[in-house]
């Protein structure tokens, strides 16, 4: 490197601070649907709406039934580090919402058109904020809130030609959908695409809400060949289901795990369910499953990574063992537990 003269040392401007931080918590359309999504579940929805345009990429909006937002503070919610939902050191700690980092919709805002339409329950009338203009003016709508994001990157030309087709991001954001309907089967879920309906995932309740959930979404080959787990071992309550051998795929695109509610990938967590299933599944076959844990928040720190995708476990063995043992005692008996179930 050639010597240069030293140039001066200056803050950067805040537009550009959001473009920087929006690289890392926005890839492609998916992780809009999905940082939208975890506003609606935050919020408290029963129902969610997902419509895309052009993949995602010109446009997408995720209509929500849940608290909504008060006008005054719809400016706030695009400001970076604005958050309802965290105060505190100790409240990120125990945190129980999906955000709380408070930038998803700043980031976005920085690199889309975005727009809010909120109304809380109660209110009279609807908000509309344009995330550009910062013009908030009255609307209509029902109590609930509809984020729309049009022309994904059009400021960041760059990340625009990573895009891959329309077709393969509208599938990215189907998996988004496809991964949050799989933790919450008590909310509904649809997605439409160029204005037609592509799926619909009704709420669901009672016992077997989830195993639904799952025919819903996975498919009933996959509930049937599935045997249901559940296992308690200290803090870790591990529940889901299992894939028997037989439906093992090539790749690894069946594997939904989650920790208290929220999607993860985890080295500890892959490692244990190829473990459990070490003895009866050979070469590169990739099991399939759905798991559920449910641990102290106080034993998981979920603020690792910006997209909250990674997580660190205090005690990863009591983890690894709780999932292993799980799955492993599911498999143990799948015949009967398969035949159980056709008698039911
Ligand atoms: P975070 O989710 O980490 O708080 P966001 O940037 O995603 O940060 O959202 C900022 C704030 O805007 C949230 O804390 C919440 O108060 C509000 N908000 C965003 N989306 C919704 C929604 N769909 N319904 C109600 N409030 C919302
Ligand atoms: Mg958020």
């Amino acid at each position: 490197m050639t010597a240069t003269a030293p140039r001066p040392i200056r803050e950067l401007p805040d537009e550009l601070i959001s473009q920087i931080a929006a690289g890392e918590v926005v890839e492609r359309p998916a992780s809009v649907v999905r940082e939208l999504l975890d506003n609606a579940l935050d919020a408290g929805a029963t129902q969610i709406t997902v419509r895309l345009s052009a993949g995602g990429v010109r446009l997408i909006a995720v209509e929500d039934d849940g608290a909504g937002i008060a006008p005054h503070e719809m400016p706030v919610a695009l400001r970076r580090h604005a958050t309802s939902k965290i105060a505190s050191l100790a409240e990120l700690e125990a945190v129980g919402t999906m955000g709380f980092r408070g930038e998803a919709l700043a980031a976005v805002n920085s690199i889309a058109e975005l727009s809010l339409l909120s109304r809380q329950a109660g209110e009279g009338g609807a908000w509309l904020l344009d995330g550009g203009t910062g013009e908030l003016r009255a609307a209509a709508r029902n109590p609930g809130t509809t984020v729309e994001v049009r022309e994904l990157f059009f400021s960041v030309p760059a990340r625009r030609k990573f895009l891959k087709s329309d077709a393969t991001e509208l599938a990215h954001c189907i998996e988004a959908v496809r991964r949050h309907a799989l933790a919450r089967p008590d909310v509904g879920f649809a997605i439409w695409h160029e204005g037609k309906l592509i799926e619909q995932w009704r709420a669901q309740a009672g016992a077997d809400a989830l195993d639904r959930r799952v025919a819903d979404v996975l498919g009933d080959d996959f509930l049937a060949q599935s045997v249901a787990l559940e296992l308690r071992a200290g803090p870790v309550h591990v529940t889901g289901r299992a894939g028997v051998p037989d439906i093992a795929r090539s790749r690894a695109d069946q594997q939904f795990a989650y920790v208290n509610g929220r999607f993860v990938r985890d080295k500890v967590i892959v490692h244990a369910a190829r473990a459990a299933y070490e003895d009866v599944l050979h070469g590169q076959r990739q099991p399939v499953y759905v798991l559920h844990i449910a641990i102290d928040p106080a034993r998981v720190d979920v603020n690792v990574h910006p997209t909250k995708i990674e997580v660190r476990f205090r005690d990863g063995r009591e983890v690894h063992q709780a999932v292993r043992h799980a799955i492993e005692n599911a498999l143990a008996a799948p015949r009967a537990a398969l035949l159980a179930e056709s008698a039911l």
